[in-house]
């Protein structure tokens, strides 16, 4: 058997806080304990948010931490052809459409349909996308980005779910409602999800994906905040023909108020702790590991 590959994934687009050091060394644990191999991905799709100074301070701070991981570190910004590929791939399935709306555009459609009663969210609480340029003409299409007009490739989620049929995953954590076990995967809560962008030619779904697939992932170990994301990463991975990983969801290192952590908050930030005379050990404690 070859060793489990594990993996932790983070964004350069603030500094590593107290969840970031939990997830990390959990899968740094457990790749250790079980012979396995341990990754480091840097996920920096989003050019606007992601800076050169995050990314370095994550490799710092870690290794302070006392993780290693193998080398190069795949960065997805390096890897848009291979995402193109896939939404390629999903589009020759039929499977893909452009939508060309603002995102203000998409806010006062939901905005009109709200009022006239509920609207669907997503399993973090965004609106669905309420469109129709799923039914557009090809001329349509042809004419609007023929303008030059920003777009979306959003996935037609009910073709995608009548192809992917039904679909499970293996949650060896828990779900946010204790689902463990074999968990029943809901893609349709979703909506029809952007796959790319314009400007970005991936997102963060289709780019985990493949990544996973591409790095030979076998656990995935990170927090239950994406529990669901689970659910279109399951379809995903089935219309693409990749392999499932397993999955362990892990609960969310809180601040003292309850609240999940954020980026921006300094009080529980890896460096502020670390220049406040915390070692590597204080934070282990403190986020409940041995
Ligand atoms: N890049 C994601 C984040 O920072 C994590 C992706 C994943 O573990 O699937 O939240």
């Amino acid at each position: 058997m070859p060793p489990p590959v594990f993996r932790f994934a983070p964004s350069p687009n603030g500094y590593l806080h107290l969840g970031h050091a939990y997830s990390a060394l959990l899968n740094f644990d457990l790749a250790g304990a079980s012979g396995g191999r341990f990754l480091l991905r840097i996920e920096d799709i989003d050019g606007t948010r992601c800076r050169p100074e995050f990314e370095a301070a994550i490799y710092e701070d870690l290794a302070w931490l006392g993780v290693t991981w193998e080398t190069p570190v795949r960065r997805q910004s390096e890897h848009f052809a291979a995402y193109r590929d896939a939404t390629e791939q999903l589009s020759t399935l039929g499977l893909v459409y452009p939508s060309f709306e603002s995102r203000a555009a998409i806010a006062l459609l939901v905005a009109a349909k709200e009022a006239a009663g509920p609207w669907p969210r997503d399993p973090d609480g965004a609106p669905l996308y309420p469109g129709t340029a799923k039914a557009m003409s090809a001329a349509e299409r042809e004419r609007l980005s023929g303008q030059g007009l920003p777009f979306a490739l959003r996935l037609d989620m009910a073709a995608a779910c009548a192809r992917g049929g039904p679909l499970t995953w293996n949650e060896q954590g828990e779900g946010p409602g204790g689902e463990t076990g074999v968990v029943g995967a809901r893609p349709e809560a979703w909506g029809d999800v952007i796959l790319a962008r314009k400007e970005t030619p991936t997102s963060y779904h289709l780019s985990v994906v493949i990544d996973d697939a591409l790095q030979g992932v076998t656990d995935v170990v990170r927090g239950v905040d994406l529990f669901w994301s689970t659910s279109v990463h399951r379809l995903l991975q089935q219309l693409l023909g990749v392999p499932a990983p397993a999955y362990r969801h892990h609960g969310l290192i809180r601040d003292d108020s309850g609240q999940k952590l954020s980026k921006s908050t300094q009080a529980t930030g890896v460096r502020e702790l670390r220049r406040e005379g915390a070692s590597p050990a204080d934070i282990r404690r403190l986020v409940g590991l041995p």
